[in-house]
């Protein structure tokens, strides 16, 4: 299908483009013509997921790709654990398709509504010491290169070209399948609690080492962090899942409605958010419940907000949270949005943000309507002070020059491109900001 662009947003409403034509391919050999097409007509070419980075990663001014169509389970190794999935698959279908193999993701973010190629292109990652971002998890990936050609990347075929390849940024080709290594469908036991912040940081590579995914959330303005520690269980361990209305109190009313109600008044009237701040910290009580993995990781985010997130050696975040702290003080800045903090095991993908280190991740948000602008260079200049690596798909200001410091494999990251995308009909802004032209 072909069609004329109608305007993009993405979901942070940071980034607007009107592509020259949209397609929807629902094959890798359609896929291959577009690609063709594209360069024939000498436009450049970019699928798009679920358009959830907040950066200009996904824009596609040439030709955009949906690929919506080329989605679902491709092939299963129930012994395995491995399972073929189309590119464009939403993570939120993942539990339905995959209850009949009794298999689910080793890990989540915080939400499932990104599609599987565009959340590992970006490094996304959940929290827990044991576990790399989502694309630690592909053993193997389909392409169709920026000449046109299908090529498999796995342990067996080309596979020095994978650690390129799993975390490719969308600037190698267009992903359409990509092959999974999966875990036994699991229970997790959550309990989530109010906590003094000292005494969280006092510990924090205790915490973080003490349980299988731990995370926990800091209300600028009060001296609580909501802890959040996941323990995991056998598949057929008892469940007691968060009843719907405790459910929706938690999420909706208290983590978006109230937000809403906090961040529109904010907007007119900063002065209101320590009060705010104060009254959800009262609200948020403890919780302690067991699911199926999915329904634990992912939680609902309607209220729209932007967001920063920096990798730092694990290490350093109680001493790199301390200065967020003292610098929203100092500055009197009034901040409706929690700061997220997370961890994840060192991992071999040449871009990812873990890469060959252990890492704690600190992530600010900014409520959508306000300018989150001085607020995020400002903490971007903390996390930079202690090597820290940018989301790839969140607001961040570096560039190749920098970047190429961060990270041991960036050239030979640029190497593959050279062979794989070697007219960049993959290029857009952004990815000519972070890897150069
Ligand atoms: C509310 C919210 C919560 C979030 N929570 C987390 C979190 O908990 N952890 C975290 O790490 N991140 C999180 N993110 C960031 C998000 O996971 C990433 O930005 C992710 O890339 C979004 O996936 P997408 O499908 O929307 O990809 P898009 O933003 O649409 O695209 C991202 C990149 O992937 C490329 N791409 C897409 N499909 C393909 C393909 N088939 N082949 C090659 N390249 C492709 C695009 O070209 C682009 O370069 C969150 C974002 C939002 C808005």
């Amino acid at each position: 299908m072909t069609a004329t662009g109608a305007v993009w947003r993405n979901w942070g409403r940071t980034e607007q483009v009107r592509p020259v034509r949209v397609e929807r391919p629902a094959s890798a050999e359609a896929v291959q013509r577009a690609v063709l097409a594209a360069a024939a007509a000498g436009l450049a070419i970019k699928p798009v997921g679920a358009g959830h980075s907040f950066t200009g990663i996904a824009v596609a001014p040439g030709v955009q790709l949906d690929l919506d169509d080329v989605s679902g389970v491709v092939d299963a190794d129930v012994a395995a654990g491995r399972v073929t999935l189309g590119a464009g698959t939403r993570l939120h279908r993942l539990p339905e398709l995959l209850a009949p193999y009794g298999l689910a993701l080793q890990n989540m973010g915080d939400i499932d509504r990104q599609s599987i190629a565009g959340a590992t292109s970006t490094g996304t990652h959940g929290t827990g010491i044991g576990f790399g971002g989502l694309a630690t998890q592909i053993v193997s990936a389909k392409l169709v290169t920026g000449t046109g050609e299908l090529i498999t990347v796995s342990e067996t075929e080309r596979p020095e070209l994978l650690p390129a390849v799993r975390l490719g940024l969308g600037a190698l080709g267009v992903l359409v399948e990509l092959e999974l290594q999966l875990a036994p469908r699991f229970v997790l036991h959550a309990e989530e609690r109010p906590e003094p912040l000292t005494e969280v940081l006092a510990c924090w590579e205790q915490r973080v080492r003490g349980a299988d995914h731990f995370e926990f959330y800091w209300f600028p303005h009060t001296e609580v962090a909501m802890t959040k520690t996941n323990t995991r269980l056998p598949g057929d361990a008892p469940r007691h899942p968060l009843g719907k209305v405790s459910r929706w109190l938690d999420d909706e009313l208290l983590a978006n409605g109230v937000y809403r109600g906090v961040c529109a008044l904010g907007t007119a009237a900063p002065g209101v958010i320590p009060f705010f701040a104060r009254q959800v910290e009262k609200l948020q009580g403890s919780r302690d419940f067991a699911d199926f993995s999915p329904s634990v990781f992912v939680t609902n985010r309607t209220v729209r907000f932007r967001e920063m997130e920096y990798a730092i050696p694990l290490a350093a975040v109680p001493e790199a949270l301390a200065e967020v702290r003292a610098l929203i003080e100092r500055k009197g800045w009034r901040i409706s949005f929690p700061v997220e903090v997370r961890a994840a095991a060192a991992d071999d993908n040449w871009l990812s943000t873990a890469y060959g280190r252990e890492s704690g991740y600190i992530a600010v948000h900014r409520y959508f309507r306000e300018d989150q602008r001085e607020y995020f260079a400002a903490v971007e200049d903390i996390m930079r002070a202690h090597d820290g690596r940018p989301h790839w798909g969140k607001m961040h200001t570096q560039d190749a020059s920098s970047l190429r410091e961060l990270y041991p494999r960036f050239d030979d990251f640029l190497a593959v491109r050279d062979e794989l995308d070697p007219e960049r009909r993959f290029r857009n802004p952004y990815l000519d900001r972070v890897l150069g032209a």
